[in-house]
């Protein structure tokens, strides 16, 4: 059972231990007080942990600082929306909000290969406004003899870069705790001038270990993709790991799944997920056409299979799009086939912008439900 405390309510106040104290008395059952930095309020949220099925609504809704009490009706407690009841409320992270309702891209680099390539395409981003991306410093690869990332060794210059460039949020893949470290501590050293979203890779999707160390910090969000070869509600009680460890910053991607069904794309791409994800879960919702299609393959009609599979995505609701780009992909490490020109930038922000405002006018046409 979830008893949603009314906005802004303070989580030390007397009425809510009055609260916490009434919930303790009921036998078998703990409690825990979340409190979300949503994008407008902080929301307080008391769990009431073990036997709650017979526990009445009604004392708890008596209480003033009570806005809602939600029974628990699924698996995924701290993620779910428990049948709509609870809302979707997102995060502000670095100045950035992020949540169901808004829209950003994260282009960038899929690996840090070299400053100056770091640099031109931060300063691509800024020029057009853009203040959050992605750059990959640990990439687990298929192979033990392909690059695996420059690692801690350019986290100071991609930084420093990102802070010079007006860049606030950096995504960037972790594949062991330790990597958590290095990133906190480089961001301590370079006096906090970005932000990083850490970034729990499809390879990684079932990583307990490491899904658990992402969510009991809670300095950096987490960007959570979808195991590749597992079915969505094993990747949703996975992101309920991290969800469920204290960290409550988390947005779901969808990158395709791997299976020849999906050729000749790298993933069968499952952007139809999108809607599925906004009503399962309280998260924002990301896609990432890169990995899903793979390559630079283009339409008839002039545009790239990546940009029609951004547009499945953005088209359904998505709030973030992570994609590959980079200023020489022919000299790319990882992913040069997938990765997107600096030339092609200004015209896929412009196709990304075209489909958002299409997904608006599709709300602003519903019927009054
Ligand atoms: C990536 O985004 O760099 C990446 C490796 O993606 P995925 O985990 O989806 O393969
Ligand atoms: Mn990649």
């Amino acid at each position: 059972m979830i008893i949603v405390m009314k906005a802004d309510t303070d989580a030390n106040s007397d009425e809510v231990q009055r609260v916490v104290e009434l919930a303790q008395r009921f036998p078998g059952v703990s409690t825990e007080i979340h409190q979300i930095q949503g994008a407008t309020r902080v929301l307080t949220e008391l769990y009431l942990l073990g036997s709650t099925g017979t526990i009445p609504t009604d004392p708890f809704e008596e209480f003033t600082c009570v806005e809602k009490v939600v029974r628990i009706t699924e698996k995924f407690r701290s993620i779910g929306r428990h049948g709509g009841d609870l809302a979707a409320v997102g995060f502000e992270y670095n100045g950035i909000k992020i949540s169901q309702d808004d829209f950003h891209l994260f282009p960038g680099l899929c690996a840090v290969d070299k400053r100056e390539h770091v640099d031109t395409m931060f300063a691509a981003l800024a020029r057009h406004g853009i203040q959050t991306a992605r750059a990959g410093a640990y990439k687990p690869r298929t192979s033990p003899y392909d690059f695996q990332g420059l690692e801690a060794e350019c986290l100071p210059y991609v930084f420093e870069l990102a802070g010079h460039h007006g860049i606030r949020i950096v995504s960037m893949e972790v594949t062991h705790e330790s990597h958590l470290d290095q990133i906190q501590q480089a961001l301590h050293e370079c006096g906090h001038a970005t932000g990083v979203m850490v970034q729990i890779g499809t390879r990684n999707a079932q990583n307990f270990e490491l899904l658990k160390a992402v969510g009991q910090q809670d300095e950096l969000p987490v960007l959570f993709k979808r195991g590749m070869g597992i079915t969505l509600t094993e990747s949703l009680n996975a992101c309920e790991y991290v969800a469920s460890g204290g960290n409550r910053r988390i947005v779901f991607c969808l990158r395709g799944m791997k299976t020849n069904f999906g050729d000749p794309h790298r993933n069968l791409v499952d952007f139809g997920h999108v809607s599925v994800i906004r009503r399962l879960t309280r998260l924002p919702v990301c896609v990432d056409p890169s990995h899903s299609v793979g390559s630079r393959s283009v339409s008839p009609d002039g545009l790239l299979d990546i940009f029609h599979a951004t547009a499945q995505g953005v088209i359904s609701g998505a709030n973030a799009v992570l994609v590959d780009f980079h200023p020489h992909p022919e000299e790319a490490l990882c992913d040069g086939p997938q990765a997107l020109r600096l030339e092609e930038l200004e015209h896929f922000i412009e196709d990304a912008r075209v489909v958002r405002e299409a997904y608006e006018k599709r709300l602003a046409i519903r019927p009054e439900g």
